[in-house]
This record gives C-alpha cells, sequence and structure tokens, in this order.
C-alpha cells in the first residue's frame, strides 16, 4: 500500500513533478540534469557523480524519487538467530555492497533497513542491489540465500530473503 505524503512532510513543499521539463520533448529526460538533492548529474543518457554543469536543469534523480516517495525496488530479508547475534556485522556487510555500488551507480542505494520482528528488512531503490548483497551475505556467512527470479523487469518488486539459524 502506498502511503499518502502528509503535508507536513519535508518533501512536500516541493513540486518534484512540475520541476521536470517535459513540455519541448514529453517522456524524454533534459540533455542536461542534475538532482538538487543528492548532487548526481544527468548525461549522455545516465546518472554519474560529475558535477552537473552550471545551467543544468534541477531534476530529482531516480533514487531521490523513490526515497522521497518511500518506494523500493525491492527488498531483501534476512532472519535467523545468527542475525542477532551478528547484527553490526551483517549491517557493516549490507552498507559496504551500497556504497561499494554506489560510488559507480548513483542510483544504488539503501532505502530503509528496519527490523520487523525478529527480521532484518533492507529496501533499496534498484533491484540488483537484493542480488549483491544477498550473494555478499552467502559469502561471508553462507545461509540460504533466495533471490528473486529477475531484476531485469523494472516494474516487478524484486524479493530476496536470507537465511542463517
Ligand atoms: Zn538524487
Amino acid at each position: 500500500m502506498r502511503r499518502q505524503r502528509e503535508s507536513n512532510h519535508p518533501a512536500a513543499s516541493t513540486p518534484r513533478k512540475s520541476r521536470r521539463i517535459h513540455a519541448e520533448s514529453p517522456g524524454k529526460l533534459p540533455e542536461l540534469a542534475g538532482c538538487p538533492r543528492c548532487h548526481a548529474s544527468y548525461r549522455n543518457g545516465r546518472w554519474t557523480w560529475e558535477t552537473p554543469p552550471i545551467g543544468s536543469y534541477a531534476l530529482d534523480c531516480p533514487a531521490c524519487e523513490r526515497i522521497a516517495d518511500d518506494d523500493p525496488a525491492g527488498e531483501l530479508r534476512l532472519s535467523g538467530g545468527f542475525l542477532a547475534a551478528h547484527r553490526d556485522e551483517i549491517e557493516g556487510c549490507l552498507r559496504n555492497v551500497e556504497a561499494h555500488e554506489k560510488s559507480e551507480h548513483p542510483l544504488k542505494r539503501i532505502l530503509s533497513l528496519r527490523e520487523d520482528g525478529r527480521d532484518l528488512v533492507v529496501r533499496v531503490t534498484d533491484a540488483k542491489l537484493v542480488t549483491q548483497m544477498g550473494h555478499a551475505l552467502e559469502r561471508a556467512w553462507a545461509g540460504e540465500l533466495v533471490l528473486p527470479k529477475t531484476t531485469a523487469d523494472r516494474t516487478a518488486y524484486a524479493r530476496g530473503s536470507w537465511h542463517r539459524d
């Protein structure tokens, strides 16, 4: 279920959709754009960490949009007794994967890392992170890894899980 954004939400005052410059070519991103939230820039068809050129359009990047909308692309659910005993190392591992991926790919980020009962649920802005984080946990501590069938379908929510007793 999508949560309604409350009027006092920090993003509520930002008319994100109206800042999009689509009037001349609907559906197509401007040639040069910079995200005012994270300062990633869009050029040559991709988002990078290069500084946006002066005069770039202000355009929220897809990762910042997902974070503002609380709309993850997928999640990895961690469970089992090993998790409770090694929580800090496991979280460190997940953060390392994010840092490594994000340094090259601005759209790959952890959206939230939350406890759900005794489980830990990592929600991410890019479905591929579900797979990459799952593999990193498996490499480090074995366990049982279930990956999403595909991360190529951008419309499907990618669910994965990792369990170790
Ligand atoms: Zn951004």
